[in-house]
């Protein structure tokens, strides 16, 4: 079986991810290949503006990720997530319309 692919949104970096987080990347690169799309991550460890006080970014503990892609907003992939990830000490958040969070509770 092949690695799942992803890419990165331009200026988006993985520097400082932590393991767990790589882990929950290829997971969901898997998740998202079974809707039919490549993940696409939009913001990881750099240090944009938007990642505000208490963020997990900028300590290597989440990721952003598309979901305009998808025809139904990620709805779907948005379940299927949360439905993975409930009891796994990650926590999904939808912004509808923008992005699925995902981080690890470290
Ligand atoms: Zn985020």
């Amino acid at each position: 079986m092949s690695l799942p692919k992803y890419e990165l949104k331009e200026g988006v970096s993985l520097i400082g991810i932590q393991l767990p987080m790589r882990l929950i990347i290829k997971r969901t690169a898997r998740i998202y290949e079974g809707h039919g799309k490549v993940l696409v991550i939009t913001a990881g460890t750099e240090k944009p503006d938007d990642h505000g006080a208490g963020s997990y970014h900028p300590f290597g503990y989440a990721i952003d990720i598309r979901v305009n892609y998808f025809r139904d907003g990620g709805e779907s992939v948005y379940k299927e997530l949360q439905a993975y990830y409930e009891s796994k000490s990650v926590t999904v958040i939808f912004h509808k319309g923008h992005h699925i969070h995902i981080h690890f509770n470290a």
